[in-house]
């Protein structure tokens, strides 16, 4: 089986952080593999049950990661979610765990296709937040360099378009993450102890309302650097 026997279907997803919603793809048929169902939305659940009824039934259900928009859908469909670990398939999809985002995260490959959740995104950067709200910087950039080490010809993201180029967005999503890391670090070194005037330094492209995601990423970086002992204790407000 490959990429052509793919359907993508959006689940309409308000909210500021979702981009244009969560996707849920069906994979292969007779039976069709549902990977993330998508939020509690019948309208939605009840698009991807009729497709799924087109291609044969609903084998097994798959889950990228723990988040509301990605699995809130689940009871609506009805079937229990398959959990694989590290190197088990279900179908033609071979489970990655891939965490960061959440410590739950896993990437689907199939062929040369990754169903990659919200490890990166069809627009934009993710979201990895600190280990207080479930995620790990380090984890996540020990994922981003796995990946990167697959042939991989398509990514699918967990919310925006498809991912053509992966090897570079692959580059660039590490580059960016250690671009901030490198600009935190050195900020540190120099003396500075606010961490305020850390997040405004390096994060000095994000808008004042974004301030507060930023200001949650920064700890996530912090957390990373201080597990490698990079972080002076007496950081203040
Ligand atoms: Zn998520």
């Amino acid at each position: 089986m490959n990429d052509s026997d793919v359907q993508l279907i959006v689940a309409p997803n308000p909210g500021p952080m979702t981009l244009e919603g969560t996707n849920t793809y069906l994979v292969g048929r007779d039976p069709v593999i549902v990977v993330d169902p998508g939020p509690e939305d019948p309208g939605h659940i009840e698009m991807v049950r009729a497709a799924a009824e087109e291609r044969g039934g609903i084998g097994d259900v798959l889950l990228t990661h723990s988040h509301e928009d990605h699995i809130g859908g689940v009871p609506l469909l009805g079937v229990d979610p398959t959990v694989l670990d590290q190197g088990e398939s279900a179908g033609p999809l071979t489970c990655l765990r891939t965490p960061g985002h959440t410590e739950d995260s896993r990437s689907f490959q199939m062929e040369r296709t990754l169903f990659c959740g919200d490890l990166i995104l069809g627009h934009g950067s993710t979201i990895v937040p600190p280990a207080d709200q479930g995620g790990s910087m380090a984890d996540y950039m020990a994922s981003l360099h796995r990946v990167a080490g697959l042939d991989l010809e398509t990514i699918r993201p967990g919310h925006g378009p498809e991912i053509t180029d992966p090897a570079a967005k692959i580059a660039e999503y590490i580059e960016h993450r250690q671009l901030r890391e490198r600009r935190l670090a050195s900020a540190l070194e120099r003396g500075e102890r606010s961490r305020m005037a850390l997040l405004r330094e390096v994060w000095d492209d994000v808008p004042e309302e974004l301030l507060p995601a930023a200001a949650s990423a920064m700890q996530a970086h912090l957390e990373k650097l201080e597990a490698e002992g990079r972080v002076p204790s007496e950081l203040g407000e």
